[in-house]
């Protein structure tokens, strides 16, 4: 059980900031990412919450009590790296219960609680084996019980799957986003994978240059991003970006793009010059009486999709993510409608998405 109120933390190594004023609120049970590209500060941040680092300046709270200068050892944390690093002369079973012989807990104790933890990771029959002949997905899983024993209030998570090959990353990230959610324990977890945040997280906050860009679930922050770096830094491909310079007063909700109008969300406030459109690659359709037409460039073929490079207007460039099997080749001429929902605006000058109204209202960036 812990909730985790991170406010205004900051983090200087000399004259360098490498976290600048973080605030987010980690809810009581949830499996929460930090995520950005290398170098931004999700590591930083985690030792901090761990108390491996002391902030420079702000607030670590967990449950209500502000821990940000206290030791890890009195964080009651389990931190859980990269290339877990198991005792190679202990078997399974003792690797598993080395944190409890330390905490000096009594033979059966121990043994009721490994023989726990290793029915829930499924891992009861290698309990006796020595762990340096396991394979790479069972030797994860032993370093997760040897988390998982102690019955930590949280669990700190560096890119533990980070070393592992892509079939096998998703199948472990499954593994742990399920054992979460048999054992509701809050998780912190580092990531600099877009994917990895958003099929495991509950929330992500994705952060550049120790700034967060923004802060929200899965869904939020693909479908409406707050920056052009998150807009960027999310989807593969990632959304469609088209300049363009204009005036759109606030209520707006249509512009013209080479003759062609095109729609979204009411803008709630105005717009002024240099402005950049968004739009993800599944959010372009085929449209026969549109004007603003694109040449195929190439198309490839991905089995229940395809991803169609398009050139169109002033030299742009587009992605779109068609159905496997529209027909399309490479030289023709299409004409191209954007799913008027689901266009974001952004200031070039600032970088981030101008305040619009989701179709029933409510402010989709605030
Ligand atoms: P990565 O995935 O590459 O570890 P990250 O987002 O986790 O990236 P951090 O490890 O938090 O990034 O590092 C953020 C910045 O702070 C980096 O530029 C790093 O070089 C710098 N940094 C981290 N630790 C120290 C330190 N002890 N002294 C000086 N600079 C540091």
């Amino acid at each position: 059980m812990a909730e985790i109120n991170i406010h205004n933390l900051r983090k200087e190594f000399g004259n360098f900031v490498a976290v600048e004023s973080s605030t987010f609120t980690i809810a009581d049970g949830e499996f929460f990412m930090l995520l950005g590209p290398s170098g931004c500060g999700k590591t930083t941040t985690l030792r901090m919450i761990a108390g491996l680092e002391l902030p420079t300046s702000g607030e670590i709270i967990i449950d209500g009590e502000e821990v940000g200068q206290k030791p890890a050892s009195q964080r009651d944390f389990a931190f859980v790296f990269q290339m877990f690093a198991l005792y190679p002369h202990l078997n399974v079973r003792q690797n598993i219960s080395y944190p409890l012989v330390s905490q000096g807990m009594r033979r059966a104790e121990i043994r009721q609680k490994v023989g726990e933890v290793a029915g829930i990771l499924g891992i009861e029959e290698i309990l006796e084996r020595p762990v340096s002949g396991l394979s790479g997905g069972d030797r994860q899983r032993v370093a997760l019980g040897r988390a998982i024993v102690r019955n930590p209030k949280c669990f700190l998570m560096d890119e533990p799957l980070g070393a592992l090959d892509a079939e096998f990353r998703e199948h472990m990230a499954g593994e742990l986003r399920s054992l979460h959610d048999r054992m509701n324990a809050t998780t912190v977890y580092v990531t600099h994978d877009q994917r990895e945040a958003m099929q495991m997280g509950d929330r992500i906050v994705v952060m550049n240059y120790g700034v967060i860009e923004q802060f929200g679930t899965p869904r939020e922050i693909y479908d409406f991003p707050a920056t052009l770096f998150v807009a960027e830094f999310m989807g593969s491909p990632p959304m469609n970006l088209i300049q363009f310079e204009d005036h759109l007063p606030a209520g707006t909700s249509h512009m013209t793009l080479n003759g062609q109008s095109i729609g979204f969300r009411r803008l709630q406030e105005e717009a002024l010059g240099k402005l950049t459109l968004g739009i993800r690659p599944e959010h372009v359709f085929i449209d026969d009486q549109s004007n603003y037409r694109g040449k195929v460039t190439s198309v490839e073929y991905l089995g229940t999709t395809q991803i169609v490079s398009l050139e169109v207007a002033n030299g742009d460039h587009l992605k779109a993510r068609f159905a496997a099997d529209v027909p399309i080749r490479e030289d023709e001429t299409v004409g191209l409608g954007f799913r008027d929902d689901m266009v974001t605006l952004f200031d070039r000058s600032s970088g981030r998405a101008l305040r619009s109204a989701h179709k029933d209202g409510v402010a989709a960036h605030g």
